[in-house]
């Protein structure tokens, strides 16, 4: 018979983790807690396996990454069910965040040699009888850390770059959604049984901090800002490096020459898919004046229309019970400090789902306007011109995506927008775009994940000069003579010296 637990609270039970389904209380399954030596033995098993993972070369693992790709789309309704069933995310949803994972494994698996494989770099006139070489050789093992929002599309991101690059992976999933990244690395294996490349340690946050003491060679994590900080921190005692793909508060700029109706339909895409649980989630909307009525009123028609329920919705239940106060605490101090709710409001609250809720005139200070929501909410705010939308949209700390819609001056909005990343006349676009690269600015995190930049995030640059002349101008070397030096002087007055 199957397990029925309180709905989503993750619990640890003789050792185990035990999951359930946040709509229902299902179990989903359960898996062994890692003891911190548990960890270490994992770490060391992986440096072991990457040795010989890097020396497959990228031909061979190109080759490996390839199959695991292949079965991911075999498998794609069996592992979108799963995540439906794991963390609540509608089956639809859950599909195209595995095509966007594909994609990245796709992408990662044939681009690593050109971007990362051994090549010549230009010499200059100053050591012109040496040639320079360059090539990114893997860490070793990566820790990737992840979250329950896209416990698919957030590992892979790191992961298939990781592993495309050289490095062993140990993930630590969300303990929210282990057995869908239990279900990854139980795939990988499949295609890759000879050696443990890229395996799982469960439990709670304290699993997550042995992983970043365990002595990996890089952590990558994706999560909220505040978790982001611990990691920092424990990376710092051994100067391990750290990739932080942290929260957002994504904004939407909707300018006078906009078309209202595309806005509208990706607006409330952009904010509710996953039911607002995405860190690029469009989380706040502001609109020039002369199109701020009809924009509301397109927002509001489209969002009143989504359904919300445990199957066969449009929006699923909030996976995280704690995240269901958060949400009602920005919408009621929303409302409470002059915000009105066009659409939803405190309501709308019914645990464990949130339905589609758009306020309005709600001031720039707000909970719902500074803090990650992480629900099916959205605040439109009503602005003068694009330059004050900007103004407003870049005033908080965070800076990870963001979207415009407009024509004429759309993309110089977007690249003033103070984000990694924007999409014009669509929203979170950009993170299905395996060549371009992902991640934010300030309290949004730094490094990147995708596209090239993506790939040397997880490699270390090697840079190795060759002799391949006499000196003529020789200069790092004590057998230099004072007329050696006389001459280089010369020679960079002649080159530099104008
Ligand atoms: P958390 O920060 O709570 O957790 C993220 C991961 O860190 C989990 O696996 C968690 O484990 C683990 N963890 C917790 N404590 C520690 C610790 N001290 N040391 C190391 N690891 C630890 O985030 P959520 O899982 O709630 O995810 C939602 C957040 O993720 C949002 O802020 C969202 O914006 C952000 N996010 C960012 C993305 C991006 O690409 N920038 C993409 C997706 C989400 P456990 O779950 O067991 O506590």
């Amino acid at each position: 018979m199957t397990a029925v637990h309180a709905p989503g609270t993750p619990r640890i039970e003789a050792d185990e983790l035990v999951s359930t389904s946040p709509a229902t209380g299902i179990e989903a399954g359960r898996l062994p807690v890692a003891t911190e030596a548990a960890v270490r033995q994992a770490v060391d098993q992986a440096r072991a396996a990457s040795e010989w993972w890097a020396g497959l070369g990228f031909t061979g693992r190109r080759q490996r990454l390839l199959s695991w790709r292949a079965l991911l789309a075999q498998r794609i309704e069996q592992l979108a069910e799963l995540m439906h069933v794991e963390g609540g995310k509608p089956v639809p949803d859950a599909i195209v965040e595995v095509v966007t994972a594909i994609e990245h494994i796709d992408w990662a698996a044939r681009n690593a040699a050109r971007v990362l494989g051994p090549r010549r770099v230009r010499s200059r006139l100053i050591l012109a009888e040496f040639s320079g070489h360059l090539e990114y050789q893997p860490f070793g093992v990566v820790g990737v850390i992840g979250p329950w929002n896209y416990p698919v599309f957030t590992p892979i991101g790191s992961a298939a770059y990781a592993l495309a690059a050289g490095n062993a992976v140990v993930l630590k999933p969300s303990e929210y959604t282990p057995v869908v990244g239990q279900w990854l690395v139980d795939t990988f294996a499949e295609v890759v049984p000879e050696q443990q490349v890229f395996t799982a340690v469960h439990g709670l946050g304290d699993v997550g901090a042995a992983l970043c003491r365990s002595g990996v060679d890089k952590v990558a994590f994706t999560g909220s800002t505040a978790t982001a900080r611990k990691v920092m921190a424990a990376c710092a005692e051994t100067l391990t490096p750290v990739l932080i793909e942290g929260g957002g508060k994504d904004a939407m700029i909707v300018d006078s020459d906009a078309n209202l109706d595309a806005a509208a339909e990706a607006c409330v895409w952009g904010a509710m898919t996953n039911a607002g649980q995405t860190c690029i989630g469009i989380e706040r909307v502001y609109a020039v004046d002369p199109v701020f009525d009809a924009f509301v009123d397109k927002v509001v028609a489209r969002a009143g229309r989504l359904t919300v329920g445990p199957e066969g919705t449009d929006i699923g239940p909030i996976t995280m019970p704690g995240q269901i106060d958060v949400i009602r605490r920005h919408i009621e101090a929303a409302v409470s400090s002059g915000g009105r709710a066009v659409l939803g409001g405190p309501d709308a609250v019914q645990p464990p789902y949130v339905h589609p809720t758009v306020l309005v005139d709600v001031p720039e200070e707000s909970a719902a306007v500074r803090e990650e929501t992480f629900g099916p909410t959205l605040t439109i705010s009503r602005v003068r011109d694009a330059d004050e939308a900007v103004a407003r949209a870049n005033a908080l700390s965070y800076g990870l995506g963001g979207s415009v819609f407009g024509r004429q001056r759309a993309l110089a909005i977007a690249r003033r927008l103070r984000s990694g990343m924007a999409s014009i006349n669509s929203t979170l676009t950009f993170a299905g775009m395996s060549t371009l690269p992902f991640g934010g600015v300030g309290d949004s995190g730094f490094g990147r994940i995708h596209g090239e930049d993506g790939l040397r995030e997880f490699g270390r640059a090697k840079a190795i000069t060759r002799r391949r002349a006499r000196s003529l101008l020789p200069s790092m070397t004590f057998e230099r003579t004072p007329t050696d030096v006389a001459r280089l002087v010369k020679a960079i007055k002649v080159m530099y010296g104008r």
